[in-house]
């Protein structure tokens, strides 16, 4: 049974004995004071009165109390004492109310970036002491006009009226900030903070609306550098909560594997065979349609789903070749793009083995592409992974060669298996000497290093023959073959000769 029902119990109880008590005494002291008895009933209707007025008096205190204690927990935070979130929107309802016309209304959220590592590093209680040590210095930092708020678990919120301009304001901000970083000094911990500043009217004309600005500029800044301030900005956050919704749609859908897949050809140019494909995601999206990858690849990296994204591919991949019994005679390579972010991840590229591992069959059919600017950052750290993944009995291509200026030096130190010319080289086939040159400058030397050479986005004959003509091994692009769906390329797979 919880304490608070022995509590009450033992009330009743002490009441119950006193109530019984009382009875059984005043009754006897009554009747022995009192000797007439028409004059007993009389003292004795008063003594009841009396009683019921006592008992009263005694509820009216307790509940009193009650209610006080109730209205405490939900006005303050019990952490720190200062207020919380809905004590703070309440009141800076009536800072709303009371701003004079020159005034700006300005709301503070503070966010103690990384808490989660604190907590595990130094546990709960001591973590805690942290954010108590900071709300002390607030409260003796501000005057009893700023309102401050506590919203679990590690974010601070503070509001207050202001006659000064825009800079100044931006002043006071630092110096809130240098209050943080001075209150962590002072108790040796490494912390840093993010905050999203957001100022009314301009932001907000309603307290709530104000502090949804403020939210979203730190969700803003959260996602930028952190350990700084953020201004709210309109448009950014229209932009923002687009993408917000995008990434959202991304994540379902591709948990519901509700993307799916095209392949491209890639033949030999000398005889038209077909050599590979290269797989390419599409995601139709419920409302908007189609959503090229140009578009999503990069948001799916930056938030951690590119490894979800790669995944998706060689497994869907597999399962639609294997089913169309494509994969060994009339296709030997499949090519899949990963993502520079995957290239660079020790973490991810392993998952990526994990997952290959699950289909031993298909490794030896499968390439990677990584773009050339991917592999720029460390060309010796990029050989190990290469040479790691080679060992695993993958293929290697660079994709958008030629883009990244270091590109021929790249071809003596890694051990890739492909180059694959950037398509704007291509592109300018038609008419430039200058893209013609660096086609021949590429060809010649990865014959010297055995390295196979594909020319991307072949649109026309021109630019076919040429290519041809330069000694350019295999070719890709829509004159020869647009990416189509498992079923198209099964239909077509026969169809090996290159349109002439
Ligand atoms: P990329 O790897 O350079 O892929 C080639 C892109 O060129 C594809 O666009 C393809 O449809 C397009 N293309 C092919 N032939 C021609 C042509 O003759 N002319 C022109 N103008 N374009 C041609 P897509 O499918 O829109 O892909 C764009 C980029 O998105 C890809 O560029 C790749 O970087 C990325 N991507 C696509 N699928 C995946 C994927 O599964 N994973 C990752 N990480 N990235 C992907
Ligand atoms: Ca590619
Ligand atoms: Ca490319």
């Amino acid at each position: 049974m919880p304490k608070r029902y022995f509590s009450a119990l033992k009330i009743a109880l002490i009441y119950a004995l006193i109530a019984g008590l009382w009875i059984v005494f005043s009754d006897q002291a009554l009747e022995a004071w009192v000797g007439n008895a028409g004059h007993l009933t009389q003292m004795q209707t008063y003594k009841g009165g009396f009683f019921v007025c006592v008992t009263a008096i005694v509820l009216f205190v307790l509940i009193l109390r009650t209610l006080k204690a109730t209205e405490v927990i939900h006005q303050f935070d019990p952490l720190t004492g200062l207020l919380n979130h809905h004590m703070f929107a309440a009141q800076l309802e009536r800072k709303v109310a009371m701003r004079k016309p020159q005034q700006m209304l300005v709301v503070v959220y503070l966010d103690v970036d990384h808490f989660a590592l604190l907590n595990q590093e130094m546990g709960f209680a001591q973590a805690n002491n942290i954010l108590i040590n900071f709300s002390r210095v607030l409260k003796s930092h501000y005057s009893a006009n700023v309102l401050i708020a506590r919203f679990p678990p590690d974010q601070f919120a503070i509001g207050f009226l202001s006659d000064k301009t825009a800079g100044q304001i931006e002043a006071d901000v630092k110096a809130l900030k240098q209050l943080f970083d001075k209150s962590m000094l002072e108790q040796q911990v490494e912390s840093t903070c993010t905050m999203g500043v957001a100022l009314g009217p301009e932001d907000g004309k309603q307290a709530k609306a104000i502090m949804e600005a403020a939210a979203t500029a730190l969700s803003q800044g959260k996602l930028g550098t952190r350990n700084s301030f953020y201004f709210f900005n309109k448009s950014l956050s229209e932009l923002e909560y687009q993408r917000q919704m995008l990434v959202k749609d991304l994540r379902h859908d591709l948990a519901q594997e509700r993307l799916s897949l095209v392949y491209q050809p890639q033949y030999r140019l000398s005889d038209g065979a077909v050599m590979g494909v290269e797989v390419l995601i599409r995601w139709n999206h419920q409302e908007q349609g189609f959503i090229p990858p140009d578009v999503f690849i990069p948001i799916a990296e930056e938030q951690g789903l590119s490894q979800a994204i790669t995944r998706f591919v060689v497994r869907r991949a597999y399962q639609e070749l294997n089913e169309h019994d494509l994969l060994g005679q009339e296709i030997k390579r499949v090519s899949i793009n990963i993502s520079a972010v995957e290239f660079n991840s020790r973490k991810l590229l392993d998952a990526l083995l994990i997952e290959i591992e699950k289909i031993p069959v298909f490794r030896q059919y499968l390439q990677i592409e990584i773009t050339e600017t991917a592999t720029l950052n460390n060309i010796e750290q990029s050989a190990k992974i290469i040479k790691n993944l080679k060992q695993q009995g993958l293929k290697f291509s660079v994709d958008d060669f030629g883009t990244g200026y270091t590109s021929l030096a790249m071809l003596k130190d890694l051990p890739i298996d492909e180059v694959k010319i950037d398509r704007s080289f291509v592109d300018e086939l038609d008419g430039e000497t200058k893209a013609k040159a660096i086609i021949e400058a590429i060809v010649g030397m990865t014959h010297g290093f055995d390295i196979s050479v594909i020319a991307e986005g072949i649109e026309t004959q021109q630019q076919l023959d040429l290519l041809r003509d330069m000694g350019c091994s295999e070719g890709q692009g829509y004159f020869l073959a647009r990416p189509m769906g498992i079923a198209d390329l099964s239909k077509q797979y026969g169809k090996q000769r290159v349109p002439s």
